[in-house]
């Protein structure tokens, strides 16, 4: 069972940069689509939407700044992690940036060790379902990497749907989700599958949880939470 797929989109238009990147992306073991223009960035995104951008300032048909300003106004799209990349480093630059609504910025030249640390940071902050850390609950340990669950320490049999399930909710605790909050975030847009079918998984992830069970709420007339109080 491979970890969650995280796909990052690269805008860049020179080539050398874009390869480099899309290098340091591959070894940390992240996908990477490379797009050379704003106007291809759009398309790409309304296509498949990446799990973050690495949005380069200058570009041949419009700013990245421009795009930045377009993808936060989108409603779909305004909560997608953006990292600016630029060569320049004046401090107003900066704020402009941020302004547009970037989550962060790396100012050219930049390290491969650096530009994995800030993705990977983003990613905690923005996207914890996609972290590569371990999530507690209680006396429930997952581990992303090597896929598995423990209950005290004890590893537990958990089918891949009710291992995703789990996963969502350790990196979103004490909120509730509907169930088509839950299709949608855990099974991805392009599944169709009945909202009671979750109802079967919820039961199969508290069957997998046994004494662990309770973390997993339900809350009426809205869905399901993960949550360590009673
Ligand atoms: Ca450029």
């Amino acid at each position: 069972m491979a970890a969650d797929n995280t796909t990052i989109l690269i805008v860049e238009d020179e080539p050398a940069i874009a390869a480099l990147i899309s290098f340091t992306l591959k070894e940390a073991d992240w996908h990477s689509v490379v797009v050379s223009s704003a106007g291809e960035a759009w398309d790409a995104i309304q296509q498949r939407m990446p799990q973050l951008i690495l949005l380069d300032w200058m570009l041949p048909d419009q700013s990245g700044l421009r795009l930045l300003a377009r993808v936060r106004a989108d409603r779909q799209f305004q909560s997608l992690p953006i990292i600016m990349l630029t060569a320049k480093s004046m401090e107003e630059d900066k704020i402009a940036g941020f302004d547009h609504g970037a989550d962060d910025y790396i100012t050219k030249p930049f390290s491969p060790r650096e530009l994995t640390a800030r993705i990977k940071a983003l990613i905690r902050r923005k996207l914890p379902e996609h972290a590569q850390s371990m999530l507690t609950a209680g006396t429930v340990n997952l581990d992303p990497v090597s896929c598995s669950v423990s209950l005290n320490g004890e590893k537990i049999d958990i089918g891949h749907a009710e291992f995703k399930l789990l996963k969502f909710f350790m990196a979103h605790p004490e909120r509730a989700f509907s169930r088509s909050q839950l299709l949608d975030k855990v099974w991805g847009d392009h599944v169709v599958i009945e909202e009671r079918t979750v109802d079967v998984h919820v039961l199969r992830l508290r069957k997998a949880l046994k004494e662990a069970e309770h973390l997993i709420k339900t809350v009426r007339s809205v869905g399901y939470m993960l949550s360590e109080k009673n």
